[in-house]
């Protein structure tokens, strides 16, 4: 056993750490399969279960945005193992939730049949009745209220082929840009800050960048949970190069912060002013690169073009002693960090959703990009600004396909009469068929099904039932539209609230591209036939789309068919990935966009001469999204959360993810293993603040926003700070959305998840 795991162990027997918290650290590193049959007690059953296997497949993890390869083994038609494939980027390594994929295909409660509400109860029926009824419902609200009466709400879980084909059909044949999904919700402010920044969506480094990184600044993430290979890749960079340091910023003390060498526990919601601080040390500390900012660099107050000196001024409110009691860290640790940041050889800041579901999120963004440009830590192996991502192809899927309300493919907008006439003739319809009207984004939409203007939604692949903010709200508004629902289990929290539920192929099952977190597009091909009459996502497309007139339109019906559509669309824009076909991707690890022509080989680090196709020779680095080929600096300034602590409601709320449950639980909580691992989903509480309120260890307690009311079971800990209580999503039971702020960024439409003022009390059993 390493050392590091029986001082753990001794540590969990006397004091304030889990079992659970214990076997995290045995099992997930290293790679959880072999590791994990060490370390994971439930894991050593399943793995002596698993049986001889007769041919390996080349797949990808059905799960987060790490998009780890994996080898499937299969016998007779079976899956009956699976590890980490070892020529893919992750190299071998996957987490647990990864290890657990042959029990995915076998959960309990799958769909097997359509089903129609009558009386209040769901019943089965047939596919004809079922896709009768919903194209009959979406033709009356189009023909009685306008296209914009409809909608479609997707997610970062559908092949890429099937979020291409609900954009075009919902975009170019119903009329409507009220088109969006589950992404909205966790990376929208991620894309925001790219393309205020760079004028391109998408992070322009990659994994490997990890390799050379001599620095890390992990911000408002926790990748050695919900990210383990890439933790593990940090970690082992590390091991390599003792010198190299990793600063977590965290209100919680997370297994990630644990695992840093310097942790700064920001108060929730205030981490715009580190930023700012940082950047306030730096411009007048002189650690700023002149050189890269007068070749690289245009700075703007977020209306105008303004100068370094201006910028240098507008950091001046922000020096460390003044903002150290507000954020709740001192002014040493701010500059500390600032030098770190901006003296390391090479800086990779890592972050997710604490920088993005905040009502600051594009902001925060802005300035994590701009540290990186005012220090020239950007463009040189090791040195990028990093936005993590949650799902398997919320990227390459979503962002990528424009399959957002104000979007169009490859970065287009649909504000922009150029880009609609654009898309117009990539998709061989009539000029002015692409409505100009921005779309409804994500709680919008639920406001607008509230309100009653949308009478009939779509809803694939996601649970918005439980992971919209003040949940309950928007499932009473569920109930006034004429919902349907297209997924792999029954009984959702939205399945409750909806009048049809469509039954879904799940993963290998069906054929499609995802595209992960670094722009890398992979290949899961189909490996089992789907249960019952489950049908793939494009199939129930394509279905409503001849239903409802349109079939002319989607004349592209197989995943090929499809992805070759939408690699040609590619060309002509900065995304091109031609060459990415699907020969390839059956043969090769994944593809990194841009890829124009077949023997391409990919782009890991985008901008950069020598890698990007699109970099002017002898430019170096030129940040072409933009006219200027500059990267943009803002000065944003920070405007503390709506969502302020008070006499009524003194704490913070603050949600998360946990390494054995993936999003709501929907496939994870149905795998036993996982959710004998994770367990119901406890609201975390710092022991000093339960002492206060008289909470001891698994007492039953509320807590309380103005959204909503949650009960659920105390645990002591002190990865919460003072002040902070958590709770992660995963548990329907718990179902901590319901007490989460309504408020969003009002540039990104991201819900600000991360804060909630609440209050908390023991209440009886
Ligand atoms: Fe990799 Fe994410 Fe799957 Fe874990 S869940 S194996 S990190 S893709």
């Amino acid at each position: 056993m390493p050392e590091e795991s029986t001082d753990l162990q001794k540590r969990s027997d006397a004091s304030d750490i889990t079992r659970r918290e214990v076997l995290i650290t045995l099992g997930v590193l290293g790679g959880a399969v072999t590791a994990g049959a060490a370390g994971w007690g439930v894991l050593e059953g399943i793995v002596a279960l698993r049986q001889t296997v007769q041919s390996w497949h080349k797949s990808v993890c059905r799960f987060c945005g790490t998009g780890c390869g994996v080898l499937i083994g299969m016998k007779d038609d079976h899956i009956v193992d699976v590890r980490g494939d070892e020529l893919a980027h992750n190299k071998g390594v996957i987490c647990v939730k990864g290890s657990m994929l042959p029990e995915l295909v076998r959960i309990p409660g799958r769909l097997t049949s359509p089903k129609i509400r009558k009386n209040g109860n769901l019943v089965d029926a047939s596919w004809d009745e079922a896709m009768a009824l919903v194209a009959s419902k979406f033709s009356e609200a189009i023909r009685d209220y306008g296209p914009d009466s409809v909608a479609f709400y997707g997610s970062g879980q559908l092949f890429t082929e099937e979020s291409y084909t609900a954009n075009k059909l919902f975009k170019a044949g119903i009329r409507t840009n009220n088109v969006d999904g589950n992404p909205r919700l966790c990376m929208a402010s991620a894309a925001s800050g790219y393309v205020q920044t760079y004028g391109k969506d998408e992070p322009p480094g990659c994994y490997a960048d990890a390799d050379y990184a001599s620095c890390f600044f992990i911000f408002g993430a926790n990748p050695y949970e919900c990210h383990p290979p890439i933790f593990e890749r940090i970690r082992q960079r590390q091991r390599l190069h003792p010198e190299t340091v990793i600063i977590c910023v965290d209100p919680r003390r997370t297994m990630t912060a644990r695992h840093s060498d310097i942790h700064l526990p920001v108060l929730p919601g205030t981490d715009l002013l580190l930023l700012n601080s940082m950047a306030n040390v730096i411009c007048e500390e002189g650690l700023e690169n002149r050189e890269f900012i007068e070749k690289h660099v245009r700075f703007s107050d977020g209306e105008k073009d303004c100068d370094f000196a201006k910028f240098r001024e507008f950091l001046k409110a922000y020096v460390p002693e003044k903002v150290e009691r507000e954020l709740g860290i001192s002014a040493d640790d701010i500059r500390r960090v600032a030098f770190l940041f901006a003296r390391s050889q090479a800086t990779m800041s890592l972050w997710t959703m604490g920088v993005n579901q905040r009502s600051q999120g594009t902001f925060l963004n802005n300035m994590l990009n701009g540290l990186h440009l005012i220090t020239g830590q950007i463009g040189r192996p090791g040195a990028t600004p990093f936005s993590l991502t949650g799902q398997p192809n919320a990227c390459g899927g979503v962002r990528d396909t424009g399959a957002l309300a104000h979007a169009l493919p490859n970065g287009r907008l649909v504000a922009n009469p150029e880009h609609r006439a654009e898309m117009e003739k990539l998709w061989n319809v009539p000029a002015g068929t692409i409505s100009p009207r921005i779309g409804f984004d994500a709680v919008n939409l639920f406001r607008a099904i509230e309100q009653g203007s949308v009478k009939a939604a779509l809803i694939m692949c996601t649970n918005p039932g439980t992971t919209l903010p003040s949940v309950s709200r928007y499932q009473a508004a569920m109930e006034k539209c004429f919902t349907v629902v297209a997924d792999v289990v029954e009984d959702s929290e939205t399945q409750r609230h909806s009048q049809v539920v469509l039954p879904a192929a799940l993963w290998i099952e069906k054929e499609g591209v995802t595209g992960q977190g670094e722009r890398r597009y992979q290949l899961t091909e189909k490996l089992l036939d789907p249960p019952g009459q489950a049908r793939s996502d494009l199939q129930i497309l394509v279905d409503l789309a001849d239903r409802l007139g349109h079939g002319d339109l989607i004349a592209a019906r197989t995943p090929q068919a499809v992805w070759d559509e939408w690699r040609n669309v590619s060309v002509g824009s900065f995304y091109n990935f031609q060459g990415i076909t699907y020969p390839r991707l059956q043969k090769e690890r994944g593809l990194q966009w841009p890829c124009p022509s077949p023997d391409h080989p990919g782009t890991a680090r985008r901008f950069v001469e020598g890698e990007d196709p699109f970099v002017t020779k002898g430019a170096g680095i030129e940040f072409y999204g933009n006219h200027d080929k500059k990267g943009v600096v803002y000065l944003r300034r920070y405007v503390p959360s709506p969502e302020k602590t008070s006499a009524e409601y003194p704490m913070y709320l603050t949600t998360g993810r946990i390494l054995e449950q993936f999003h709501t639980g929907t496939l994870t909580g149905r795998i036993k293993e996982l959710q004998d691992a994770a367990g119901p989903a406890k609201i975390q509480i710092n022991p000093q603040d339960a002492f206060g309120l008289g909470i001891q260890e698994k007492d039953p307690i509320e807590v309380k926003s103005k959204y909503g009311t949650i009960r659920g079971e105390a645990r002591l800990t002190d990865v919460s700070r003072r002040g902070v209580v958590f709770a992660s999503f995963y548990d329907s039971k718990l179902l901590i959305n319901r007490a989460v702020a309504d408020n969003y960024d009002s540039i990104s439409k991201e819900p600000e998840f991360k804060v909630t003022a609440v209050s908390v009390r023991k209440v009886s059993a």
